[in-house]
């Protein structure tokens, strides 16, 4: 029995993970979830899965949950202090890192501290702290395995050495990407296009800042950096491609011409249900691929004149440092004023390139140097975008 601290339970990963823990209760069981401000959703979670912990992002949003659930022996509490104490708690084996941008990486790291399997959804935790994240991850001897339907498709496409023995018969990481719902847009058309618009991936239903991301490309620049960071590669042994049906989620490509790729319907509950039971698998609800039916799968190049983000993930790569933290929070700021209708679809590259080119950009030493950036960088994407200065 696997016992489970689900990070972001209200979120979409977070609810797909629990649909998991449902199907499988002689194997998983919920011991401590947390959740920013849905107390309703989190209500209905407490009453179905009675987890021990609870905790929320706010005083407010705890003591609203803990009348709800008087009647039930869950503990509930709020705070960051809280948030990485339920992912270190002794009664948990994995925790699963759902929770939505850079305010995932303390509670991470926290489980990655106290040696926890970690099951990482939450890539931007990754992107800012990289190299930190993943000496931690060495240090504590964590088994990491990746979510996210790329890094999990590239991690079952590897050698299956622990060790990573064979890491030279490797050639090339293929990440693919669905090109989003502005795939075939103009930049005349996409000026205008709506939250709305943007949210409505073609193939995958999924919270409102990823799939912002994914119409921006910016998902696939975060997720270039996380395969570097994951895998051990740079930018320039990555190809990102194009493919809009989404059923080849990703590739890698070996020195003798072998080309090994991970397929399946586009459900996150795949991932998911590959992290929860590694090395072993267990059913999921997930509709059977028909490859008959789906007929063909088409493949294309990036655009990255339309798409400028895909390329100024690599140059933050490149530029090393605090860049990856400060691109990261700059998008952060950026979708969230694209959201509250502030700045227009195509503002949000603009913005992006505008404080990379711009920002002080400095080495990372410790954690702290990441959270400077990461404030520094908010600032700075918040004043050009109330003073309109960004173009
Ligand atoms: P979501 O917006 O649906 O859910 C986010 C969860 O995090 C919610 O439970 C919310 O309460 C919590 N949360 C948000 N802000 C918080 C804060 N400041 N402090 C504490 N908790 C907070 O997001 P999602 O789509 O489930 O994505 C979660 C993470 O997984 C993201 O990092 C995303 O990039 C990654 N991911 C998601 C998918 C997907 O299909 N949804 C796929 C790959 C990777
Ligand atoms: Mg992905």
């Amino acid at each position: 029995m696997q016992g489970i601290c689900l990070l972001g339970a209200t979120g979409s990963i977070g609810q797909s993970t629990l649909d998991i823990i449902a199907q499988h209760p002689d194997k998983f069981v919920l011991i401590n979830a947390s959740a920013n401000e849905s107390v309703d959703k989190m209500a209905a979670i407490c009453r179905r899965f009675k987890p021990q912990r609870v905790v929320m992002g706010s005083k407010k949003a705890r003591d609203e949950l803990a009348q709800q659930c008087a009647d039930l022996t869950t503990s509930f509490e709020w705070g960051e202090r809280a948030l990485e104490s339920i992912a270190s708690d002794s009664a948990v084996d994995q925790v699963m890192a759902a929770i939505m941008g850079f305010a995932g990486l303390k509670p991470t790291l926290a489980g990655i501290r106290a040696g926890k399997r970690t099951l990482l959804a939450n890539k931007e935790s990754l992107v800012t702290a990289g190299k930190l994240f993943m000496d931690e991850v060495v240090r504590h001897n964590v088994t990491l395995l990746p979510i996210d339907s790329e890094h999990n498709a590239i991690y079952q496409s590897l050698p299956q050495t622990a060790s990573g023995a064979h890491k030279q018969d490797v050639s090339k990481v293929i990440l693919t990407a669905s090109g989003g719902p502005f795939r075939t847009w103009s930049m005349e058309d996409m000026l205008a296009v709506t939250p709305e618009q943007a949210c409505k991936h073609p193939n995958w239903s999924m919270g409102q800042k990823i799939s912002i991301d994914s119409a921006s490309l910016m998902n696939k620049g975060l997720e270039l950096i996380e395969a570097c960071w994951l895998f051990d590669v740079t930018p320039d042994e990555v190809d990102v491609v194009v493919h809009p049906e989404s059923i080849v989620h990703s590739m890698v490509s070996y020195r003798d011409g072998s080309v090994i790729a991970q397929m399946g319907n586009p459900d996150m509950k795949i991932p998911i249900a590959y992290g929860m039971s590694w090395p072993n698998r267990v059913e999921t609800n997930v509709a059977p691929l028909s490859l008959v039916d789906i007929a063909c799968l088409n493949f294309e190049s990036p655009d990255l004149v339309r798409f400028p983000n895909l390329r100024l993930a690599a140059d933050a790569w490149f530029m090393g440092g605090t860049a990856m933290a400060v691109l990261n929070a700059t998008n952060e700021i950026a979708v969230a004023a694209f959201l509250n209708r502030q700045i227009g679809f195509l503002d949000i590259a603009k913005l992006n390139e505008q404080v990379l080119t711009s920002a002080n950009i400095t080495a990372v030493s410790t954690l702290d140097d990441v959270f400077e950036a990461d404030t520094y960088a908010r600032r700075f994407a918040q004043d050009l975008i109330s003073r309109g200065g960004f173009s």
